[in-house]
């Protein structure tokens, strides 16, 4: 056997935790290198599930989902909610990371502990934190590239002071803030702040944009921007952050707004949190000597089947940028592995990506936008149903959920599902398969849904919608 293993995948993380049991599964030979001492990734340490479980926490100290409507006020220990936010994301982190060293366990994928960077197309030096082993060297025949992502730093930001955050460092708070900044309404921003609107923080949240999230639908957006407004987040559009600065106990950032005749301010809070993109982990992989291509924020280049210009390197996830989502990541490094092996299995990563947004209110789409969809020159027809009118969104007391679902009017096909409010991103998957199977308008209307439930939205949006059609007929 020439190589050590058939796969050596670098990183952990949701890409190469599903890459290398892919592989395995299809019995190759697996090496996965991690450099931290758990496995995971940011999806496990840093991100995903760190950041929802804490959202989920926020949610239920807060009294947020049912205190109004049982009349009843919760008065949040600011001492003690934090260390409920920390102890319970890292019960849920422990687990995660027990059922991922089973899962490569159970495939047989040999985990080693290291910083690797690549020496050739098929050899990787691996850099023990123990000084008596001495790096050591692996071949494999295929290396996948999964090392994720980092928080960008940009240099004017002050990072060096205790108050000013990423979203890996917000992570280790040992206080609850009285007063945040946000730089940065993208997903992490947003949601972000409404977790720390829900507990009480008075956060401003600064974006340059106009709108929030620009990519949703713009009824959507705009939901979502009342949602955090009535959370009592500053909501700043068009509004880019100048300067930051330490003032005494506070940190100062100076607001432009992008309205040339409008004067510029400054907002004083007790931290800041900065969370405007991040870059691809590439920075001492190697990849520049042996000629792999990498684009913008260090992001590796990959064609559509996930290989580099190397045909012994692949990457998947973070690392090549955009979507950057652990759903997705993992996905396209089991493209990859196919690829690479020519097993008959997974081709491509579905086209017909969802979104889930973890704010408060809960935001997830699929399929396209009224505005996009218009664009592309469908006539559409478009169906709403609030989560007032439901019988299930009265009982849990949201009045402000919205399912919004948008048709191609002439084939009265189903291409865009959009959903604001409790469930939203879960919701997201029926509207996710109507659209994959060419549903229509039709298929909602005939399907029975269980009574009461949210997911009924779906029909009374399709009802809606067919007024628009009959009206065009
Ligand atoms: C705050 C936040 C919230 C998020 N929320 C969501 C969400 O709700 N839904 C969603 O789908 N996505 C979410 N994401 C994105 C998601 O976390 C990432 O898309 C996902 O983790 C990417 O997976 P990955 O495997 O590509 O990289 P990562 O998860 O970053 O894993 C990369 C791994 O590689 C290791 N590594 C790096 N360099 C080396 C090296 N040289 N040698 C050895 N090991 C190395 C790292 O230590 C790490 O373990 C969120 C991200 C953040 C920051």
């Amino acid at each position: 056997v020439p190589y050590d293993y058939d796969l050596i995948v670098i990183g952990s993380g949701p890409a190469g935790e599903r890459g290398a049991a892919q592989a395995a599964y299809f019995g190759k030979r697996v090496a996965v290198i991690e450099k931290e001492p758990k496995p995971g990734g940011a999806a496990v340490h840093t991100g995903t599930l760190p950041s929802k479980t804490m959202r989920e926490t926020s949610i239920f100290l807060s009294g947020y989902r049912h205190a109004h409507l049982y009349g009843l006020h919760v008065a949040l220990d600011p001492e003690q909610a934090v260390p409920k936010l920390l102890s319970r994301k890292d019960t849920v982190i422990n687990e995660e990371v027990d059922r991922i060293l089973g899962n490569l366990d159970r495939h047989r994928v040999s985990l080693l502990h290291g910083k690797a960077h690549l020496v050739d197309a098929h050899t990787v030096e691996i850099a023990t934190p123990s000084t008596l082993e001495g790096p050591r060297r692996a071949t494999g025949e295929f290396i996948l590239i999964a090392t994720g992502s980092v928080p960008h730093r940009p240099s004017h930001i002050p990072f060096d002071d205790p108050d000013i955050d990423d979203s890996d460092t917000i992570l280790r708070i040992d206080r609850l803030p009285t007063s945040l900044t946000i730089i940065g309404a993208g997903v992490i921003g947003c949601e972000y702040a409404s977790m720390f609107a829900a507990l009480g923080v008075k956060v401003t949240l600064v974006e340059p944009r106009a709108e929030l999230l620009s990519f949703l639908d713009a009824e959507v957006s705009e939901a979502l921007r009342l949602g955090l407004i009535e959370l009592g987040v500053d909501v700043r559009l068009l509004t880019a952050a100048g300067e930051v600065r330490r003032e005494g106990d506070l940190i100062v950032t100076e607001l432009r707004p992008s309205d040339p005749s409008a004067a510029p301010s400054t907002v004083a809070t007790d931290k800041l949190l900065f969370c405007a993109g991040r870059s691809g982990a590439t920075a001492s992989l190697g990849l520049e000597a042996l000629g792999v291509v990498l684009g913008k924020r260090g992001a590796v280049e990959v064609d559509a089947n996930y290989r580099t210009n190397i045909p012994s390197i692949y990457a998947a996830g973070d690392v090549i940028g955009f979507p950057a989502l652990a759903s997705t990541s993992m996905e396209q490094a089991r493209v990859a592995v196919c690829h690479a092996f020519g097993f008959d299995y997974k081709r491509q990563v579905s086209e017909l990506l969802p979104y889930g947004i973890y704010t408060i209110p809960e935001v997830s789409c699929v399929g396209l936008s009224e505005e996009d969809a218009k664009a592309r020159g469908h006539e559409v027809a478009v169906g709403r149903a609030h989560y007032r009118d439901n019988a299930r969104g009265r009982i849990i007391g949201d009045t402000t959920g919205l399912v919004k679902l948008v048709f191609d009017k002439p084939s009265r096909k189903l291409i865009g599902a959009h959903c604001v409010g409790d469930r939203a991103t879960e919701l997201i998957h029926i509207g996710q398969s109507l659209i994959m199977t060419c549903g229509t308008l039709d298929t909602l209307v005939e399907m029975v849904f269980n009574y009461p439930t949210l997911a009924e939205c779906y029909k009374y949006a399709a009802y809606d919608a067919l007024g628009s059609v009959r009206q065009g007929a």
